[in-house]
């Protein structure tokens, strides 16, 4: 039996890296796709194979489905990773910062998936890992927009599996909480950025307490990769898996009535 074969974008980092890897190690062909390559050397050496994506550009998009059909045919999985956040006060956070993000998270998660998505119909066979966040299920002050963009993934994931039901590819959610990656660190210039709006600067202030608050209890990558192999290999996969540190907040914030949640929410971030 050939090793079943999966994409997985924005592998030079994070939680892509750890699926990456995890999957390597259990026998997958692995195909690790982001915009920098350099960071990606340590899975090549591993046995990736490693390609060049922005998923954000619809050329670069358009090559990798190239190459990998060429490569490879249909694959039989793929796992939507790459993705980053924003933060800021929705009153003032310029809408071509909200755009950029939005075509990355979604329309670079759905246009990637138009690519490769006809060869696994065709195939009758194919899984599809969608990742969105706890920020997908609710959301805080200051998170508005990378909330959104998480909230349409799920959207599009819920249309997409009931679409794909009748043609055998399954479509499933990864819902991570709180993660040690590079995130933070990539929303950060955005968060300082949010702190000089002298109306929202007490709330933003609040809000970084909070992040930096949460994530010293940040759960390692390795977990979120473990549950992406879970919904990779379940034989009957849930729409939805929520893993990682805070992730039972969804939980909380279905059960609460709204007014409570909010109390909640507001004691902590404004
Ligand atoms: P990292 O910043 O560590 O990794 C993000 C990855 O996305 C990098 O490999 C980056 O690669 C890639 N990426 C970003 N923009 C693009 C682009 N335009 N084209 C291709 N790849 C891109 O963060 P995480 O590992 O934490 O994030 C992975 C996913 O998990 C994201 O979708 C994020 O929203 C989600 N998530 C993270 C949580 C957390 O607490 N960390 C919680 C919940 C969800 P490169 O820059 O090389 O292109």
């Amino acid at each position: 039996m050939p090793a079943p074969t999966v994409l997985v974008t924005g592998a030079s980092s994070g939680i892509g890296a750890a699926t990456a890897r995890l999957l390597l190690e259990r026998g997958w062909r692995v195909f690790a796709a982001a915009r920098r390559l350099e960071a990606m050397e340590p899975l090549a050496a591993l046995g990736a194979e490693v390609m060049a994506l922005d998923v954000s550009d619809d050329q670069s998009r358009r090559e990798l489905a190239e190459q990998l059909t060429a490569k490879v045919g249909a694959l039989d999985a793929l796992v939507n990773n790459a993705g980053y956040g924003e933060v800021g006060p929705l009153e003032t956070l310029p809408l071509e910062r909200a755009r950029a993000l939005f075509d990355v998270n979604v329309f670079g998660l759905m246009g990637l998936t138009q690519q490769l998505l006809p060869a696994m119909r065709e195939r009758g066979s194919g899984r599809i890992v969608n990742l969105s966040s706890i920020a997908g299920r609710w959301v805080s002050p200051g998170s508005g927009w990378y909330g959104a963009s998480k909230f349409a993934v799920e959207a599009l994931s819920d249309a997409l599996r009931l679409e794909l039901k009748a043609f055998g590819v399954s479509v499933v959610v990864v819902e991570p909480g709180v993660i040690a990656t590079d995130f933070a660190h990539v929303v950060s210039p955005s968060m300082e950025q949010s702190l000089s709006c002298s109306v929202y600067s007490s709330m933003m202030r609040a809000v970084r307490k909070s992040w930096d608050s949460v994530y010293r209890g940040a759960s390692p990558p390795l977990e979120v990769a473990r549950t992406i192999e879970r919904a990779l290999t379940d034989p009957t996969p849930s729409a939805r898996y929520l893993c990682g540190h805070q992730s039972a907040s969804v939980i909380a914030s279905q059960l609460l009535p709204t007014q409570l949640w909010d109390k909640i929410v507001r004691i902590q971030m404004t």
